[in-house]
């Protein structure tokens, strides 16, 4: 629906006022959680056979011959996340050594294959036979005949291949202390709201889950965090970890069209409090909820319970 919204955007010329609604409805980090947790079942353990790599550019972020290469011929040991990346970590057994000395010298060759998907980008694991989606940049063949394959109408998504641990910078905000992320946020100039965006600080957290991590906390997206108590703070941090792991928990919210790795309607919605809902009365004061512009971003935030 929305991906159509947006087209008919596109030809009628009212792209910016449809980029400023819909650009928030990406997938977050309970989504990709969602993806990875459904790939990991369903490829670790097979073996990637052959790679297509499309004639489009732009989802790749490594040379389409140094992808193939990376990827072909590589076991795929485990699926996880980095932020809102996907990592397939992938190995190629060392060759059989001669004697007991060389073979100590030869280690497994690792690599990781790292697959973004921007706004619109869906990881498929589909039969052979499967019909080939429009959008198809790249088709992995799986030893086990099936295949994986990665969609993108929009072509935000990026793929790239790494051989050292792939960092996306940040931390993840399921794992971070309550102190470090005291200390994240603590001072900053900034509103709130763009600091919980800053993928240099937290990764994955993006404009639904902010916002509803925000109201949570009963704090206002446009204060700047150096305005905030050490109390605001500890609010905040127990708002995102609650409202990521509930998301979770439901398989990831999406208000946006994709699929999960079956290419199967996956996900259910978390209930959003304020997010998507200007005008609507707050749930828990029945004030409407206003929605402002911060940093070309909508956001959503109760006048009443927010400060
Ligand atoms: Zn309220």
């Amino acid at each position: 629906m929305y991906a159509l919204a947006y087209r008919i955007g596109l030809w009628t010329g009212k792209r910016r006022e449809l980029a400023f609604l819909y650009s928030d409805s990406m997938p977050e980090l309970p989504e990709v959680e969602t993806i990875v947790r459904g790939l990991d079942k369903r490829v670790t353990g097979d073996m990637i056979e052959s790679v297509w790599i499309g004639t489009r550019t732009q989802p790749l972020k490594s040379p389409a011959a140094e992808i193939a290469a990376t990827l072909e011929g590589k076991k795929i040991v485990r699926v996880h996340r980095a932020g809102k990346h996907i990592v397939f970590d992938l190995e190629k057994k060392a060759a059989r050594a001669k004697t007991r000395r060389t073979a100590s010298l030869r280690e497994n060759e690792r690599s990781q294959w790292i697959v973004h998907l921007g706004m619109t980008g869906r990881m498929l694991v589909c039969e052979s036979a499967a019909e080939i989606a429009k959008h198809t940049h790249l088709v992995a063949k799986l030893a086990s005949g099936r295949e994986l394959r990665f969609v993108d109408p929009r072509m935000f998504g990026k793929l790239s291949v790494h051989t050292a641990d792939f960092d996306p910078g940040g931390v993840e905000p399921l794992e971070v202390a309550e102190e470090e992320f005291l200390a994240l946020f603590r001072g900053r100039k900034t509103p709130i709201k763009s600091a919980l965006l800053n993928q240099k600080l937290l990764r994955g957290v993006g404009n639904i889950y902010a916002d509803e991590s925000l109201f949570r906390a009963g704090i206002r997206p446009r204060r700047r965090a150096s305005s905030l108590t050490w109390e605001d703070l500890r609010r905040l941090y127990g708002a995102v970890q609650e409202v990521l792991r509930e998301a979770i928990a439901l398989g990831g919210s999406s208000i946006s069209d994709y699929v999960d790795s079956d290419g199967e309607e996956g996900f259910f919605q978390l209930q959003h409090r304020v997010y998507g809902r200007e005008d609507k009365p707050c749930l828990v004061c029945r004030t409407p909820v206003k929605r402002i512009a911060l940093i070309g971003r909508s956001s959503h935030y109760c006048p009443k319970c927010q400060k």
